[in-house]
């Protein structure tokens, strides 16, 4: 048997709506679908298309309150509205569906590469998820994805040694809170300026109790680009993995990072997606029995994910794929704070780990 790489999807998940000029448009999903379709990736054989079903309620409330689902259900079922004026955060009369299966994607990637029926995936869903809380929807955000998929974990299969690492240019303050006092998933974050949104994702926010250590937060200068990321990676986030090594990885796949995103602030090119990825996926080889799973969140270029997305997947299945993309010009500036950053947050995380 061909030890293949699953693209969740379901169309549900178009049927949400946040507003006609709303950036985290159905399009999102539709662009990065003709991608694959262009790209012939699921003609291959390492490669295939799975149809989640929607999350029940009790896989809902793994992750959120009964009062939160039901609010959100009852806030459909009357028409949609606005749920967060300030972030923009907004539903439609399908918005609990397309929810629904967006969540049921994370859970069903994570149960095929459990049963080794897959070896990764990457779910393309929206809306999106790591910015949503227990009981609150923030930034386009309703279920939190990536949270239900390691909630899934750890209850279904009494995992420990989870790995969020989460790219979107926003801090995953959803996410972060949920497992902020575990040692069951430990949360790594790379993102821009968290202060005018979401307010969490400080360098000193390191986890708490039994958590302490179990979150790593390191918040870029807006104009952050590539050379930051990459040493990052080589110099904090490897040499924690190796030593944390990961029994799953889970991914918060946004890339609103990307230098022509119009909401995300940073700056960076389509290569350092693809680097991380690739490191990833060693590194799930290495520690995870390759076990990884991609979740979509943000990214709002449309022409970047029909390109991306498809680059990455065929990354994660081992296969040959030739992309081609502008670099975005080196901002010295914001460069030269991020290597502050990077050194103050090797500092405080050398507390925890061996860095
Ligand atoms: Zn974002």
């Amino acid at each position: 048997m061909t030890w293949r790489t699953g693209i969740v999807f379901s169309s549900a998940c178009l049927l949400h709506k946040a507003g006609k000029y709303h950036p985290e448009s159905p399009a999102r999903l539709r662009l990065i679908m003709r991608g694959i379709e262009d790209s012939n990736l699921l003609e291959n054989e390492r490669v295939v298309l799975i149809e989640p079903e929607a999350a029940s309620l009790d896989d809902l409330r793994m992750a959120h309150s009964v009062q939160y689902i039901n609010m959100i259900r009852d806030i459909c079922k009357r028409g949609g509205g606005l749920l967060d004026g300030e972030t923009g955060t907004a539903i439609s009369k399908e918005s609990f569906l397309a929810a629904s299966f967006a969540a049921g994607g994370a859970i069903r990637a994570v149960e095929l590469v459990m049963n080794k029926r897959l070896k990764n995936a990457f779910v393309l869903c929206r809306p999106p998820g790591h910015h949503a809380g227990y009981a609150y929807a923030d930034g386009f955000c309703i279920f939190n994805n990536v949270a239900l998929a390691a909630k899934y974990l750890i209850n279904e299969y009494s995992f420990d040694g989870i790995l969020i690492f989460d790219i979107d240019a926003h801090h995953g303050n959803g996410t972060q809170e949920m497992f902020y006092d575990t040692d069951e998933v430990l949360y790594i974050s790379l993102h821009e300026d968290p202060s005018e949104f979401p307010g969490t994702g400080f360098i000193d926010e390191v986890g708490e109790g039994r958590g302490t250590g179990y979150t790593v937060n390191i918040p870029f200068p807006y104009g952050t680009s590539d050379p930051a990321y990459w040493k990052t990676i080589k110099s904090i986030v490897t040499p924690i993995l190796e030593q944390y090594e990961p029994r799953f990885i889970l991914i918060s796949a946004g890339f609103d990072g990307y230098f022509r995103d119009s909401i995300g602030e940073l700056s960076l090119s389509a290569y350092i997606y693809l680097k991380i990825f690739q490191v990833m996926t060693e590194l799930a080889h290495k520690f995870s029995g390759d076990r990884l799973v991609a979740v979509l969140e943000g990214g709002y270029h449309l022409g970047f994910l029909r390109k991306i997305v498809p680059a990455i997947i065929s990354r994660m299945a081992g296969l040959e794929f030739n992309l081609r993309d502008d670099r975005p010009k080196l901002d010295m500036t914001a460069q030269r704070s991020a290597e502050k950053i990077i050194e103050e947050a090797r500092k405080i995380q050398s507390r925890f780990w061996n860095l």
